[in-house]
């Protein structure tokens, strides 16, 4: 299985400079459904990798819950979805093994899944945390611009 990694937000959706992601500001990044469809075509398996700090706000988690809906409608209405969703809802004070760069998230999925890691690669904006878990992983970074244009594949 060669896997692409996707960020969230300032990857495939806007991400506004206080870092909340809100459903009635939600946009999705130029680029992000041709980008998605080609890695489909080569048959990648798409993984939602996001570090979200929820600081146990249930307003934080609502706004992540309508945005993330938003986001699968939109990719639904293109043919397309994620294969598998990882979150980490700590913030970083917390210490947890999930947040990237940290790889908990992935753990339990890199050990039951046979993954071509010379194929595969993370896509993000940070280079601390989605440069920094592909470096623990083992695969490709591709960085991209925040807000910017989604890579073409
Ligand atoms: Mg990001
Ligand atoms: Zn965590």
């Amino acid at each position: 299985m060669h896997v692409a990694f996707l960020d969230r937000d300032g990857t495939l959706i806007d991400e506004p400079p206080d870092g909340l992601v809100r459903p009635e500001h939600f946009r999705l990044l130029q680029g992000v459904l041709e980008g998605l469809q080609s890695l489909k075509a080569q048959g990648y398996t798409l993984v939602m990798i996001t570090n979200q700090s929820f600081y146990g706000d249930a307003s934080r988690i609502r706004c992540f819950e309508e945005t993330q809906e938003m986001l699968f409608s939109a990719l639904k209405r293109a043919g397309l979805a994620f294969d598998f969703v990882f979150l980490c809802p700590h913030s970083e004070g917390e210490g947890c093994n999930c947040r990237k760069p940290k790889t908990g998230m992935v753990d339990e999925f890199l050990r039951e899944h046979e993954i071509d890691k010379t194929r595969s690669f993370v896509i993000g904006d940070r280079e601390s945390a989605d440069g920094g878990i592909a470096k623990a992983i083992g695969v490709r970074y591709i960085k991209m611009e925040s807000n910017g244009t989604f890579p073409t594949f």
